[in-house]
């Protein structure tokens, strides 16, 4: 749950620290914990793809040269002995399921790149794990207490292991913390053996926070860097950490004022996305759709046109401690103020294509400090740009805080293309806030509908 970096710590990121440091991650050992089963099941053991290894070294302590990739750590010390060959394969077992996560968050195929050593076979599992799980025994670590991370990563590092093209996933057999831990080396270590909790200490390792909790407290993402003990999937709604489709976007990985940006599917720990194959989420915009980033404030907001009552601008900033109430994700948001005399129509220019007889899902997040209703839209076009229909939703009563509303529909026969808006009726006279917007394909068959969930799990 913790993440703590020394080597790139700045005074701004010691703000941030501070927040995080007060959710403490204790948990007594357990290797044996749950699996998260959100948005669903993951599969059995059996099923699970082996992610196999992405480059072999004779001497796993020097990797210099070798391709960037994760080293797998059993870390064990004298209070309970060393048991790796007890572990071993549940240990690989799991970090396979790290990348299955991973992989099928989403319709882009995207792998973790994984060392491992010479010396075993290559056919069966338990050669697998062997090769690609290390023993390390950890000479500080605590008896009868806690071992913070910081030692583990101390222990590593006196060994010699590799610091220039290495991250290291450490599975503590002590009562250890979950904890990502960046000095020389930079390691994720948890004593709670599932992957989720992995998952999440990993993606720590690349300054990604968590997904924006302290922003939006009523509204938890269903996202594994919010609630990994039920979640396994990175960013549904590509905005906060995580784009494959587009890997020059960059979202900022922390919450105001934290200044990095940054798209983790751009990691050199991962091999480079590539479209398309089936997973949990996907979408149809573009960062700048989704976000309303790239513009300034009070400016006209780049890719959205209105008409009827009302007039668009990029949110102008607030004192800082308004700004994480008014922007979603990141540091922009676009301001629709309604007129009273005509329907207001805020749309996104572009038209994504679309496929007839398949259903399509827009999200998008609203607030207003007001009160007002607005009701989402998808405008179904033909080939020669004529409107077919329209898949109204209801009307919703806005409220103070960044709730996510959507509309889903089947695009009807002869549908080309569809246009994403958010319709305020005539009469009102107020001011809503709009981001976060997405576009799902819904053609998986995961969930029920095939879309990805809505937002707003409760916080376990
Ligand atoms: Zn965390």
């Amino acid at each position: 749950m913790l993440v703590r970096f020394k080597r790139f710590m700045s005074a701004l990121v010691a703000v941030a620290l501070v927040v995080l440091m007060a959710d403490t991650a204790h948990a007594d050992f357990n290797p044996i914990g749950s699996e998260p089963d959100v948005p669903y099941v993951q599969p059995a053991d059996a099923n699970v793809p082996r992610r196999g290894c992405a480059t072999t070294l004779s001497d796993p302590k020097n990797a210099e040269g070798s391709v960037p990739a994760v080293q797998v750590i059993y870390a064990w010390h004298e209070e309970s002995g060393n048991r790796y060959d007890d572990f071993v394969e549940r240990i690989a077992k799991i970090v396979d399921r790290v990348d299955w996560s991973l992989d099928e968050s989403t319709n882009y195929d995207q792998h973790v790149n994984l060392s491992c050593r010479t010396g075993y076979g290559t056919s069966g599992y338990a050669d697998y794990a062997r090769a690609l799980v290390v023993p390390e025994k950890i000479e500080n670590g605590v008896i009868g207490g806690e071992t913070a991370a910081d030692v583990v990563e101390d222990d590593l590092e006196a060994a010699g292991y590799d610091h220039t093209n290495r991250t290291y996933m450490v599975f503590e057999d002590f009562d250890g913390t979950a904890e990502a831990f960046c000095e020389v080396l930079c390691v994720a270590a948890t004593d709670d053996w599932d992957s989720g909790t992995m998952l999440h200490e990993f993606i720590h390792l690349f300054d990604v926070d968590h997904a924006k909790v302290t922003e939006t407290v009523l509204h938890e993402d269903t996202d594994v860097m919010s609630t990994q003990w039920h979640t396994w999937q990175v960013d549904q709604e590509f905005n906060n950490y995580y784009d494959p489709s587009e890997t020059t976007a960059t979202f900022y990985t922390s919450a105001y004022p934290h200044p990095r940006k940054a798209n983790l599917a751009t990691w050199s720990m991962l091999t480079p996305p590539v479209c398309c194959d089936v997973g949990y989420s996907n979408d149809l915009l573009t960062a700048q759709e989704r976000t309303i980033e790239a513009d300034a404030p009070h400016g006209y907001p780049t890719g959205f046109t209105v008409s009827g009552g009302g007039w668009l601008q990029v949110t102008p900033p607030g004192t800082d401690n308004q700004v994480s109430a008014r922007y979603y994700d990141g540091r922009r948001s676009l301001t629709a103020n309604v007129q009273a005399w005509a329907e207001g129509i805020v749309s996104v220019t572009r038209r994504p294509q679309v496929t007839p007889g398949q259903r399509y899902k827009f999200f998008v997040r609203l607030t207003t400090a007001t009160s007002g209703g607005v009701k989402l839209r998808l405008s179904w076009y033909n080939a020669s740009n004529a409107l077919i229909s329209n898949s109204d939703g209801s009307l919703h009563a806005l409220t103070s805080d960044w709730a996510e509303y959507n509309v889903s529909a089947v695009a009807p026969a002869g549908a080309a293309t569809v246009q994403l808006s958010v319709v305020s009726p005539s009469g009102q006279s107020f001011a809503y806030v709009v981001d976060g917007l997405q576009l799902n394909h819904c053609d998986n068959t995961r969930t029920t509908d095939g879309c990805r969930l809505d937002s707003g799990l409760p916080t376990p």
